[in-house]
């Protein structure tokens, strides 16, 4: 099992965002440019994203949540940090609005005037690169080729396994594993990829049925072909659903197998990790654990990707377990820090003003400092809280 939780959100997405917020910020400051980032959360991105982009001198984040729609703990990991320039927006609506809201901010020309807006959505090709190490890591520590097991949503994190096997990384094989939202898996295995409905589940970060990195995927596997990689996902977006052609099939089949776990296996399976290793496992890793424990052994070690700590779905998983995971010290000392967060109603006018109407505090931020330090020195500070 890789553990890739130990961030500051406990969540991988941390390590990728932190390497991002660093060097956006450098970049940024080569240039002399600002710049805004908008992003709608459910709440692990948001609270990623917050304690990446907090104190980066170049750089405002404004984060946009649905109003008592995120957990308590996912609030507070958004909310708590103390920078200037972090505006949390609770929107009065569910994440729907809210991404239409950032979707409409993001058009708005006065905003634009002002200097160079974008967002930090798992399109952004920084944080799979970011994603990119832990397969170098984990082989360099088994010294051998793995078969790696992904619990895969957008397929941001196993592409950038992927990408690590054509940058000369020894693999296996690769196995995203997805909840009961399975279109990736009935494409990779049935060959047509279908529009479903998402539904929800206990591995909620996972609940996509449109993964945006597939498109990477299909045009990688058409030897990358963008003519044929265009015309699939504009028939997938006309018709709803595009059959694929078996030479892509087979192309895709060798870059990666997929496997559909659903919830009763996910909870069985957090059930058999604590009997069998006493081990505690969001249920994103259970998906994941599941999928491998299914695999036919080759030889190769398999290893499951592990990417919340448990306490940040305590509910689910004392749900199964009868208790609730110890807080991950990074939760528990979120403790009762005052929160700061603007709600607004669910209109365009009250974001765009909201927006507006937020200037960075003329004062210096203790976090400031991080400025002054190297890009090198401040990443490592960012990703290892002692250096
Ligand atoms: C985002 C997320 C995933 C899915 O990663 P993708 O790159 O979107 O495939 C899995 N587990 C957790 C805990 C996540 O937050």
């Amino acid at each position: 099992m890789l553990e890739l939780f130990h961030g500051p959100t406990a969540a991988f997405k941390d390590l990728a965002m932190q390497l991002v917020a660093a060097l956006s910020d450098e970049a940024l400051s080569a240039t002399g440019e600002t710049l805004t980032l908008l992003t709608a959360t459910s709440g692990d991105t948001g609270a990623a994203a917050v304690r990446a982009f907090a104190g980066a001198e170049r750089i405002k984040l404004i984060v946009l949540h649905p109003l008592d729609r995120v957990s308590p703990v996912q609030r507070k990991q958004m909310t708590t940090v103390e920078a200037d320039n972090v505006l949390n927006l609770a929107v009065r609506g569910d994440f729907d609005d809210c991404q239409r809201l950032v979707k409409g901010l993001l058009a708005e020309e006065s905003l634009r005037e002002q200097g160079r807006l974008s967002s930090v959505n798992s399109i952004n090709w920084g944080r799979l690169a970011g994603q990119i190490p832990y397969y170098v890591s984990a082989t360099a520590q088994l010294g051998q080729a793995a078969t790696f097991v992904v619990p895969t949503g957008n397929f941001g994190d196993a592409f950038a396994g992927i990408a690590a096997k054509k940058m000369g990384l020894p693999a296996a094989g690769f196995v995203a594993a997805v909840n009961q939202n399975d279109a990736l898996a009935r494409a990779i295995n049935d060959g047509v990829y279908a529009r479903h409905p998402a539904v929800e589940s206990g591995s909620v970060s996972m609940d996509v049925q449109a993964p945006s990195n597939f498109e990477r995927l299909v045009y990688e596997a058409s030897g990358r072909d963008a003519d044929a990689t265009r015309a699939v996902f504009e028939t997938f977006a006309r018709e709803g659903s595009v059959t694929l052609s078996p030479d892509l099939l087979a192309a895709l089949r060798a870059e990666v197998s997929a496997v559909s776990v659903d919830e009763a296996t996910t909870k069985a399976e957090i059930a058999h990790a604590h009997a069998a290793w006493g081990r505690i496992v969001c249920p994103h890793t259970a998906v994941a654990l599941a999928a491998a424990r299914r695999l036919d052994r080759n030889g190769a070690p398999i290893v499951a990707l592990s990417t919340a700590h448990p306490s940040k779905f305590g509910a689910f998983v004392s749900d199964v377990l009868g208790f609730e995971p110890e807080p991950a010290p990074v939760i528990g000392a979120l403790g009762d820090r005052p929160e700061q967060l603007t709600v607004i109603e669910n209109t365009p006018e009250a974001a765009l003003a909201a927006v507006k109407g937020s200037r960075r505090r003329a004062d210096a931020h203790p976090l400031a400092t991080l400025a002054q330090r190297s890009p090198v020195e401040r990443l490592m500070a960012a990703l290892i809280p002692s250096a």
